[in-house]
């Protein structure tokens, strides 16, 4: 079952980013004898501003990416380009002045926890536990014996899901706070394969998705989405569509301050690519959608299949020459 929370109306009196809903459901999981992993971003050392009438996340008006708040003074700053914003008063979209600032940490949820369910093993998974290789191994096996694991996006690595029967999304927009051409692969990918690996193993799994903003339209994507299916086929689509680490795949990526220049060079070169793919050995896809980053436009082109690097000899110049065309190999 998939529950969403909006944590402004159900809120539990030990802490306002702990649904009533969530505790109840972690107070089911323990009496079953079954394990509860707690999903939580790392870079929330970050809040990030939301308004709690409209659902509206404060993002920076020259990237497409989402402000971090800042204190002393409070303020709004984009981590692209620097541009920063003094702390709104009232919605900038509704003009309501619900406007709130939202941000936990791992350490933050684990005491809570550790006092609301004190007879049992509760263990946090992130970075800063766990520095070394060595030490992510001695913490993978002292994990076994976890009753609730409070994990950043580590956990979703390495970890047997077969005991999993809850799993939750502490604070969903937190994992917003990143550059948005890096959500599909933050959020959904993240919280797509905890999920996914859950119910790999065949447990039943209960998900439970905590926010404030249950209105804003990326929350609800991902919300009401189908992404029970996607986790099931995740692996097998990226099979399908020749990603890592099936295949190679190299990303150009052009970027200009004039959106037209930028579209212009980058329709060139992948047409340029096309005629030289006669055979349809690889494959190119153009993406036509910018993202904006400190007021340039980014394009890119995705290149997929064995051994991209000999093809991309033959625009050899082109990525040589010209400074505003990146390759990014993964
Ligand atoms: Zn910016
Ligand atoms: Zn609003």
């Amino acid at each position: 079952m998939l529950y969403t929370v909006n944590l402004s109306q159900d809120r539990s009196k030990e802490n306002s980013y702990l649904s009533t809903t969530l505790l109840e459901k972690i107070g089911e999981t323990l009496s079953a004898g079954k394990k509860t992993i707690l999903y939580l971003n790392k870079r929330g050392a970050f809040s990030c501003m939301i308004c709690e009438d409209c659902g509206y996340l404060y993002e920076c008006p020259k990237c497409d990416a989402s402000f971090s708040v800042h204190n002393h003074p409070e303020r709004l700053l984009c981590h692209l380009c620097g541009t920063q914003e003094s702390s709104p008063l009232s919605c900038k979209k509704c003009h309501g002045n619900h406007i709130k600032s939202v941000g936990v940490w791992t350490q933050q949820v684990e005491k809570i926890l550790k006092e609301s369910f004190s007879s049992s093993k509760i263990y946090r998974f992130d970075t800063d536990s766990v520095k070394t290789k060595t030490a992510k191994k001695e913490a993978l096996e002292k994990l076994k014996s976890a009753d609730i694991i409070i994990g950043t996006k580590m956990i979703t690595t390495g970890f047997d899901f077969s005991d999993v029967a809850l799993i939750g999304v502490i604070l969903l927009e937190q994992e917003l706070s990143f550059p948005k051409y890096n959500i599909e692969e933050r959020v959904y990918t993240n919280t797509k394969q905890l999920l996914w690996r859950g119910e790999r193993v065949g447990a039943k799994t209960d998900v439970v998705l905590q926010t404030f903003i249950p209105e804003n339209d990326f929350v609800k994507h991902i919300t009401q989405g189908n992404y029970r299916d996607f986790f099931m086929s995740t692996l097998e689509e990226r099979k399908i569509f020749n990603y890592p680490p099936f295949t190679q795949m190299v990303t150009l990526e052009y970027r200009d301050i004039q959106k037209q220049k930028a579209e212009n060079f980058m329709k060139m070169l992948d047409n340029k690519l096309q005629t030289l793919n006669k055979r349809n050995e690889y494959d190119i896809q153009y993406v036509c959608l910018p993202f904006k980053r400190n007021n340039q436009y980014h394009y890119k082109i995705i290149i997929k299949w064995n051994d991209v690097r000999i093809f991309l000899r033959n625009i050899e110049i082109e990525i040589m020459r010209n400074s505003k065309l990146s390759l990014i190999i993964e």
